[in-house]
This record gives C-alpha cells, sequence and structure tokens, in this order.
C-alpha cells in the first residue's frame, strides 16, 4: 500500500558519506539521495556541523549541485551549529574550536548565496543578543531550533517569544548529570509553543522520556535520525570528523570511545528507527511513521504531503 514518505529533517550522512567532510564530492550526496529513498526518505534536510564558515560554505555548494538528484529531494539546509554551547556534555560531539557567538551576516550572505535553502538553525540561546538573532533569522525565513543548550529556562522563553519554535533533540546535546530541576529539558517541556525533534533509536533516549516528552508535545513531536555517515555500515571502531574515535556496536549504537557513555549521533536510517520503534514495542507502526513522515513536513510548514511511497501492508 502506499503511505506518505518520510522526511527527516536531520541527516549528516549515510552508507560511508559525511555531509561535513572537506572532501565530500557531489556525486556521493546524489548516492544518498539515492539509498535514502530506497529506504523510503522522500526529502530531507543535509544537517551541517559547527564547523569553519568558510567550510559549511562549500559543503553547501557540493550538495546543492546534488539537487537535482533522483530519489529524496534536498529540501534545504540545517545548519546545527555553530553558534552553540561551548560547555563540555552540552557541546556534545561538536568541535569547540568553531562554535562561536551569533554572527547575523554570515547567514545572510549565506541565505543570499543559496536563495532560501537555509531552513533550519540550531542554536543555544544563552549567546548576547540571542532575541535580536533568532527575529532575524525568522524574518529571512529560517527556523530556528534550540539545541546543544545550557540554557536558563528565562533565555528559552525570550528565544521562543523572539520566534524559536523547535527544540533539537531534546534530551539528546546536554551533560549526562544536571540538576533535578530547573534545567534546559523542564524548561523546554515546559514551553508548548516549542515543537520537538528525538531521535527514537533506543539509545539516544529510555523508554520513559521518550513517551513523556510525545505525552507532553503530542502532534508537536516529530522524528529525526541524526543519522551520521556511520549508519548503514558494519561495526568497529572508526575515527569520526566531530567525535574523534568513535565505536559503532553490533545493534547499531555509535558512541565517543573516550567515553561510552557519550553518543557520537545515530547509525540508524529513520526507517531503521521507525522498524525499532516498533519492534521495542515503543509505538505502533502507524503512530511511529507519521512521527517521521506527515509530522516533520508539517513543522517546515511544506504544502500538501510528502510524496507517496510503498509500504508492505503487513508492517501497516
Ligand atoms: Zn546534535
Amino acid at each position: 500500500m502506499k503511505i506518505s514518505g518520510l522526511v527527516d529533517l536531520q541527516v549528516n550522512g549515510f552508507a560511508g558519506i559525511d555531509f561535513n567532510s572537506p572532501t565530500l564530492q557531489t556525486e556521493e550526496v546524489e548516492e544518498v539521495c539515492r539509498l535514502l529513498y530506497a529506504e523510503g526518505v522522500v526529502a530531507f534536510l543535509p544537517t551541517l556541523v559547527t564547523n569553519d564558515f568558510d567550510m559549511i560554505e562549500s559543503l553547501i555548494q557540493t550538495i546543492l549541485a546534488a539537487h537535482h538528484a533522483a530519489g529524496a529531494t534536498i529540501l534545504g539546509f540545517h545548519l546545527e551549529g555553530p553558534f552553540i554551547s561551548p560547555a563540555p556534555g552540552a557541546r556534545g560531539a561538536h568541535n569547540p574550536q568553531w562554535i562561536c557567538a551569533p554572527n547575523i551576516n554570515w547567514i545572510r550572505r549565506l541565505q543570499h548565496s543559496f536563495p532560501n535553502k537555509i531552513k533550519l538553525l540550531t542554536l543555544a540561546p544563552e549567546w548576547n543578543n540571542t532575541t535580536t538573532f533568532v527575529k532575524e533569522l525568522c524574518d529571512i525565513g529560517i527556523r530556528v531550533a534550540i539545541g546543544h543548550t545550557m540554557a536558563t529556562q528565562e533565555e528559552i522563553t525570550l528565544a521562543t517569544n523572539a520566534g524559536a519554535s523547535l527544540s533539537t533533540h531534546l534530551g539528546n546535546g546536554i551533560p549526562e548529570q544536571l540538576p533535578r530541576h530547573p534545567n534546559p529539558i523542564w524548561a523546554q517541556l515546559a514551553e508548548n509553543r516549542l515543537w520537538v525533534s528525538l531521535i527514537g533509536d533506543g539509545f539516544h533516549l529510555s523508554r520513559d522520556i521518550f513517551q513523556t516528552i510525545l505525552n507532553i508535545k503530542h502532534e508537536k513531536a516529530f522524528l529525526v535520525s541524526d543519522s551520521t555517515m556511520f549508519a548503514g555500515m558494519k561495526p568497529g571502531r572508526y575515527q569520526s570528523l566531530i567525535g574523534g574515535d568513535v565505536i559503532l556496536t553490533a545493534d547499531a549504537k555509535l558512541v565517543m570511545a573516550e567515553n561510552e557513555k557519550l553518543m557520537a549521533g545515530s547509525a540508524m536510517s529513520l526507517r531503521k528507527i521507525i522498524e525499532s520503534l516498533v519492534q521495542n514495542g515503543w509505538l505502533n507502526f502507524e503512530n511511529a511513521w507519521e512521527l517521521g513522515s506527515i509530522r516533520p513536513w508539517r513543522y517546515l510548514g511544506e504544502n500538501g504531503s510528502p510524496e507517496l511511497v510503498e509500504v508492505a501492508a503487513q508492517k501497516v
């Protein structure tokens, strides 16, 4: 039977191809478009993490050259950083060397050079003058997400008042140990205007917090894969561009070699995440699929529904 295809708003790479690699080739991006489509993904946002401004610009150029590729459609870009928290734990696997304060001139230049291709930007609202920055981003058509942050409740409220609309992978990109309350997770859960993206691979979030977030956010929750190039690769120890040494386990868990409690991104496609949610009994197929297709599509404000894909009837 045919159902709306998957829409992944956070894809760092897939099948050995890393969108953040300085040697990235347009043909490799085309290959990812084909491979993701085969997994049921009809549209996605290649995601560029904290990096040198010039490098990000050059990667956008390389990726955009593939925008006519057959397969999954590149809707635009998700910039995750470089305006995130430098605090250990909050920055996750991002390279602290390139983390910096918000820079509107650079963003304006990007949005001008690549017209309206920056769709989403994840930042930490504790930087100075974030309110003005968020307003300006919204004015030029960029959706603003809060993530990799240690912001206070007040800073989260101010950013949301200014137009921030999403919490990026809530429950991740945050230190392992936090004050029980207040902390940035509660502050974002309490803010009803914020949508939330979740990595539902069974490793990034425990079942209780995953379910709690869904219970609170209802229609404003969706799944992202946050897939790295390791999604679809064999288990082993690898060198990651953003995380240094990483370990990919047999059950597709990707962790930092220096501290295996720290995740280094996901190693599952959105399709695999949905299958794992269903297999683990966290959600039924219909609900899990909706969280990966219609919901992110609605969040982006796209018209209509995602392109239809064929899915075996027994799965539904
Ligand atoms: Zn992240």
